[in-house]
């Protein structure tokens, strides 16, 4: 859940320095003049009206705290807004995380089951949701929340917006829910196993076993239960599919008329099937799970040329999630293949398909072998692996973007 990948900043430290300007008339300007902008900056927001609700020993957390310039640096890099959509896809929704997901939901079957019955959202679906947001819990975030939302408070577009998240991840500890000195999560301030932002936190998450504490850290009950409440209440209905891959009549060579069509516009799988719509595999659009009154919206996520969509309000439940048709696109494939199914029948529009993470971590042990300096195999696609993949995309002549794809894989296997 990262509610601020869609807004790109500039961020500088000119731009922290003439964002954090002083408040004209501030008696604490006057009482401390040597603070500094991002001191002041905190400050104003400690002697606010919502601040002062927070006590002394909470706000001592973040006295002395630099803005961290790391933080800066992901404003504008998230994954999903820069890989093509059939790489995000490819890697979330790969092999290893179906099997770890299979695993985990035979292992969590009770959290699992009662879970699913309290808030009426499949299991899978969260698992699903737990798979790629921290891979099981094992990937959760290494960035203090405090100091990283103290640093967007004060930096950054958004700064009324992670104000309030700070305020919320203060209350957060001040409650007892997250111990301090534990309280780890993304860039953004995104934390837990299912990356709760701190705000959404007081409106969702929910003590899934009852000992009085919210722990989105280390009680996968806690995390899941809270998922599925968020979900529910963003209006995902079990029993009801997110949607399903569609063809659309008249092959590939009849335009099928899209225009002012489009995931939110809804028409009854009725009216699709009178327009010509089946299923992938030539059935009809209506079944024993989808009825002929179901409402769906028509999702072309790589235009015509890729595969085609009907999805329904649970797909729409899972984007609020956090909103990128990628993410909600690698979600939904998950869960259907954890539930058994397969991959998206129609290819993608190109010919260099995405890697899964065990093709990412043999590109970056070819790339070591052949004496690139990128770190450790982790299947991340870090600056160093970047420059790497461009590096050899030179030398074997393909175009040097830094992506790599099947094609890479390939020429490094060659000998
Ligand atoms: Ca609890």
């Amino acid at each position: 859940m990262r509610s601020s990948s869609r807004t790109v900043w500039v961020a500088s430290a000119l731009l922290i320095v003439s964002l954090c300007a002083p408040t004209p008339g501030m008696a604490s300007d006057v009482a401390q003049p040597r603070l500094d902008p991002f001191e002041r900056c905190l400050q104003t927001l400690r002697t606010s009206r919502r601040g002062r609700k927070i006590s002394v020993p909470t706000w001592a957390l973040v006295r002395g705290v630099r803005p961290d310039t790391a933080v800066l640096s992901h404003l504008d890099a998230q994954p999903e807004f820069t890989l093509p959509i059939w790489d995000y896809v490819a890697v979330m929704a790969d092999d290893e995380r179906v099997r770890d997901g299979l695993e985990r939901l035979t292992q969590h079957r009770a959290i699992f089951d009662a879970v699913a019955t309290r808030y009426d959202v499949d299991a899978e679906t969260v698992a699903a949701v737990w798979g790629i947001e921290s891979n099981f819990g094992r990937g959760q975030g290494t960035f203090s929340v405090l100091r990283s939302l103290a640093t967007l408070s004060c930096a950054g577009r958004r700064q009324t917006y992670f104000r309030g998240e700070l305020l919320a991840a203060l209350r957060i500890v001040q409650a007892g829910h997250i111990p301090a000195d534990r309280f780890l999560g993304s860039w953004a301030g995104a934390f837990g196993q299912t990356q709760f932002m701190p705000g959404v936190f007081w409106w969702r998450a929910v003590d899934f076993d009852g000992d009085g504490r919210r722990d989105l850290m280390d009680n996968a009950g806690d995390a899941l239960a809270s998922t599925a409440n968020y979900l529910h209440q963003a209006g995902w209905r079990r029993g009801v599919p997110w949607g399903f891959e569609v063809q659309l009549p008249g092959g590939d060579s009849v335009p099928f008329e899209t225009l002012g069509e489009g995931r939110r516009i809804r028409r009854s799988l009725a009216e699709w099937s009178r327009r010509g719509v089946t299923r992938i595999d030539g059935t009809p659009l209506v079944s024993a799970t989808a009825d002929s009154l179901l409402q769906a919206g028509l999702f072309l996520p790589a235009g015509l040329a890729g595969p085609r969509f009907l999805v329904t309000s649970n797909f729409s439940a899972v984007f609020s999630y956090n909103a990128a048709e990628s993410y909600t696109l690698a979600i939904v494939q998950l869960a259907d293949r954890l539930r058994g199914g397969g991959a998206f029948v129609r290819a993608w529009p190109t010919d260099d398909l995405g890697l899964s993470r065990a093709e990412r971590r043999e590109v970056q042990t070819l790339l070591i072998a052949r004496g690139h300096d990128i770190g450790p195999v982790d299947a991340l696609l870090t600056p160093r692996t970047r420059s790497a993949v461009q590096a050899e995309q030179r030398r074997i002549g393909q175009p040097a973007t830094g992506r790599p794809g099947q094609k890479l894989l390939a020429a490094l296997r060659a000998p």
